[in-house]
């Protein structure tokens, strides 16, 4: 990245001018060896080798998150059997807080370090080592030299049996696929590394190399996996005007169950089912993901809040536009796929009113804004409890919701000459590109208004940071679209809870929905629901069976392993579900804008 070009070049010249810990610090050579000698055990030895040091004391430190995933993990957990010798002596290298190491180096230049790292949880953003491969999350697997996380280190690979294939972004040396460079620590923390046997392919698009990776097996079909991400590759390529690597790897990490991803500089990992590919919707929903995911190499990896880079390792790293940097990944995740035609308009717009359904179910839009939502990341959304849904919103999801009213808004404001696109391209140039640093909430503000010809002061106050109920119509309108209600004539009571059945067939209140006949009445989580009326519950769907809106029900639950019995009167279900038909009789301005919004 551009950025970090400059402050090796600031450091450089502090070096010149006062040769003391700086020019340590730029001159020190770094090389790490990882190898697998218990993979069975899901283990990784790591051996780290540092010469040219010029300094007395030595702290190497392990990231305690990794970026895009907005959660303090603690990788130092992972860590065991530390040692330290300085100059072909051990020397003792004592813990000084969670995850920083000290070692005495007394002027020594040579240092070489070994630890072991338990990589033993499946995820996107963690490690995982077992005897069939070693997935390597970087910020989890390397520790740094304090103060040098602008340093260049080498990577050698030493593959466990018969693993045969290293799959990164990283650089090789001399063709040698097991040997690796990094230019600095925020991309080695940004490039994870695939070993072992995967399943290798590649395409062409938009002048880049892209290199999928396949671990896991599955019933995907390459050539048509290769059809498709080439398409997605392009759309979203033509959105930024340029494609900024040379190279881009998919590392797909194919279960029984799997999902979710993880974006990164130049290469992305991927969660999948493996045998999700062969249904229409397993299919769509991979290359909805995927989409997703190289839509962040422009969204967040490069255009990107400015506080999320360089990065803080040791801390969290608060912003409030992870609406944009997430919710409107998530809004042109589907843009995408709809403009390579491999979705219908209709499915499209399905998609989207998934969204709306999502959002206004959800108490939670009556208390946290998408601003507040984005800020409390790391203590809420990657950490919600049983209450969240009353109290918490999705970023992502309205997020997206904000991407598709500002896109309409764009569209019909400037006649179908501007769209959303034209602003993620305007600051990616501007801001990436041009100032080399990330974006205030007010600059992104200000891109939005430019191209939507007005003053946005009212929407960030209702919408950004504030509660007021989305106008879907106002905005659905301007592409002749509203809202239908399908439920709006139902009146089903509703309970209030959602459930779970125990091994031992006992049915387990697990969350109570704010304002709700159950919330109102007082069932609790962790209530136990024996009875209603006297009838046994034996399930959650059917538990209602009979009753009206408006009955009194006698609810025997136990609590804490003893019984109680509550009475609850049954309101009437609030639950919405939209659909988005067309308004009829449209005029030539929302047919126009429709076409622009839906590329049809
Ligand atoms: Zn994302």
């Amino acid at each position: 990245m551009k950025p970090f070009k400059h402050i090796i070049t600031f450091l450089l010249i502090i070096a010149y001018m006062s040769p003391s810990v700086s020019e340590a610090q730029t001159t020190a050579n770094i090389s790490y060896t990882v190898s697998f000698p218990e993979a069975q055990a899901h283990y990784a030895d790591i051996e780290m080798h540092i010469s040219g040091l010029k300094q007395n004391t030595l702290d190497l430190k392990m990231p305690v998150w990794t970026p895009g995933s907005y959660l303090v993990r603690e990788f130092a957990k992972n860590i065991e059997a530390f040692s330290a010798d300085a100059g072909g002596k051990a020397v003792p290298s004592p813990k000084i807080n969670k995850n920083t190491w000290r070692i005495a180096t007394k002027g020594v230049s040579t240092v070489n370090i070994k630890y072991r790292v338990y990589a033993n949880e499946i995820s996107v953003r963690t490690s995982y080592i077992d005897a069939s491969h070693g997935f390597l999350s970087t910020s989890g697997i390397f520790i740094y030299p304090a103060n040098m996380l602008h340093a260049p280190s080498t990577i050698h690979i030493k593959p466990y049996k018969d693993w045969a294939k290293v799959s990164t972004s990283l650089e090789m040396v001399n063709n040698d696929p097991f040997t690796r460079v990094s230019p600095n620590y925020d991309i080695l923390f940004d490039s994870p590394i695939e070993v072992g046997n995967q399943d290798v392919f590649g395409f062409d698009a938009a002048g880049v190399k892209y290199e999928v990776c396949m671990y896991g097996g599955g019933n995907y079909d390459k050539e048509r996996l290769k059809k498709d991400l080439h398409s997605i590759v392009e759309q979203e390529t033509a959105i930024f005007g340029e494609n900024p690597n040379k190279h881009y790897v998919f590392i797909v990490h194919n279960h029984l169950r799997g999902g979710g991803g993880l974006e990164h500089l130049s290469s992305t990992v991927l969660g999948a089912s493996r045998d999700n590919y062969a249904t229409e919707k397993g299919y769509q929903s991979f290359l909805s993901l995927a989409a997703h995911e190289h839509f962040h190499l422009w969204n967040v990896k490069r255009l990107r809040p400015i506080v999320l880079g360089p990065f803080d390792y040791d801390n969290e790293n608060y912003t409030t536009n992870l609406w944009i940097a997430e919710g409107f990944t998530e809004y042109y995740q589907e843009i995408a796929v709809r403009r390579t035609n491999l979705y219908s308009p209709e499915n499209y717009l399905g998609q989207i009113a998934g969204e709306f359904n999502i959002l206004e179910n959800l108490p939670g839009r009556n208390v946290q804004t998408v601003a507040e939502s984005s800020f409390d990341a790391w203590i809420k959304a990657y950490r919600p409890n049983e209450n969240s849904n009353n109290t918490t919103i999705s970023y992502y999801n309205k997020g997206a919701i904000i991407g598709m009213m500002l896109d309409l808004e764009i569209i019909n404001s400037s006649k179908g000459k501007y769209s959303l696109d034209d602003v993620m391209k305007y600051m990616y140039t501007e801001y990436y590109k041009t100032k080399k640093r990330g974006y205030t909430d007010a600059e992104f503000k200000l891109g939005f208004e430019k191209f939507a010809g007005k003053k946005l002061d009212d929407f960030y106050k209702n919408y950004i940071n504030g509660l007021t109920p989305v106008d879907y119509n106002k905005y659905l309108g301007y592409a002749g679209y509203k809202i239908v209600d399908e439920l709006a004539d139902n009146n089903d009571p509703a309970f209030g809870v959602a459930t779970a059945v125990t091994a031992n067939k006992k049915l387990i209140v697990t969350s109570v929905v704010r304002g709700t006949s159950a919330y109102i009445d007082g069932i609790n989580v962790n209530d136990e629901l024996v009875a209603i009326d006297d009838n046994p519950v034996t399930d959650a769907a059917t538990m209602l069976n009979g009753k009206k809106t408006g009955d009194k029900i006698k609810v025997d639950v136990i609590r804490d392993g003893l019984p109680l019995t509550l009475q609850v009167t049954l309101l009437k279900s609030t639950r919405v579900k939209y659909k988005i038909v067309p308004v009829g009789n449209e005029t030539a301005q929302q047919l126009l804008v429709r076409k622009k919004w839906l590329s049809i």
